[in-house]
């Protein structure tokens, strides 16, 4: 039986397949070993680890994942054709790749195995944030997250208060998860290249989220709050209750000052102020 170094180049697989890339699915192959490879170094020694990736195409990561020596890969994949081309790779992995045919927004990616997961993907762009927020809402099943976004994406999620590319997805990521920006990925390197370059980011969930407050309650500030983020927050709360002025000073925040400039924890208070108050 063929082993993984007996395999074909996974374009040729792709090939093979007729694995023309589908813009509808995000789908942006790659087929550098070292760059898949680097993208495997970047989870961490892999060698006691369960991996969940999100979305493996023809293989290149998966490839990369197993050669890094992941234990169990479960790899879950929206497209019949890539599940077709990927079967050599399932009977070459001898029992360590297991194939899951769905959608990444209509299973629990934190639960398809039996330890504690590493999420990794190289993300369908057009999904990739819906995943991501689905995942965060698992957080304390999930053991880390190496993910691909378009560079874009990545830095709303790592930007710090004060910046322009500070807003909802920075404190929704940042309140449950540790951010680090790994590397970037320019678009040549994939097969389409996109109109984006891409970067990869390690997302470690904190044991607790940073501090307390409903999650619910915190998206609703935030899309108020950033909803208008050139207004101030007296304006731009006062779209979620006529009680703006008081919210924000019971969570001792200037009802003068703007969304981008509030720290989580800011945002934390206010979430509170407006639970509170709803429950009146
Ligand atoms: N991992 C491969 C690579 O690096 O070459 C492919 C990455 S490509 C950017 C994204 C992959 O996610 C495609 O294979 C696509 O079919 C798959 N995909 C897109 N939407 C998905 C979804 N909702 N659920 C699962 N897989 C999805």
């Amino acid at each position: 039986m063929a082993d993984l170094d007996s395999l074909p180049p996974v374009r040729d697989i792709a090939d093979r397949f007729g694995l023309r890339a589908r813009r509808s699915l995000g789908q942006n192959f790659l087929f550098d070993d070292n760059l898949l490879d680097r993208i495997a170094r970047a989870a961490g020694d892999l060698s006691t680890t369960e991996v969940v990736e999100v979305g493996p195409g023809p293989g290149g990561l998966t490839r990369a994942l197993l050669r890094a020596g992941a234990p169990h890969v479960v790899a879950v994949e929206k497209d019949p054709r890539c599940i077709a081309a990927l079967q050599e790779l399932v009977a070459a992995a001898h029992g360590r790749l297991e194939l899951v045919e769905a959608d990444a927004l209509s299973v629990e990616l934190a639960t398809l195995t039996t330890t504690t997961p590493l999420i990794v993907g190289n993300l369908p762009f057009n999904a990739a944030t819906e995943i991501l927020m689905r995942l965060l809402d698992r957080a304390e099943r999930v053991k880390g997250m190496v993910l691909m976004f378009q560079r874009e994406v990545g830095d709303r999620i790592a930007a710090v208060p004060g910046t322009k590319d500070y807003g909802r997805l920075s404190v929704m990521v940042q309140w449950r998860c540790a951010v680090e920006r790994c590397f970037e990925v320019p678009a040549r390197a994939f097969v389409p290249p996109p109109k984006v370059q891409a970067v990869v980011l390690r997302l470690k969930p904190r044991a607790e989220p940073l501090y307390p407050a409903d999650p619910a309650a915190l998206r609703k500030v935030l899309m108020a709050a950033f909803g208008q983020r050139r207004k101030t927050l007296r304006n731009a709360m006062s779209t979620l209750s006529e009680h703006a002025v008081d919210l924000l000073e019971t969570a001792g925040i200037d009802p003068g000052e703007r969304a981008e400039r509030l720290s989580i924890e800011q945002f934390c208070a206010l979430a509170r102020a407006w639970s509170a108050c709803e429950e009146k």
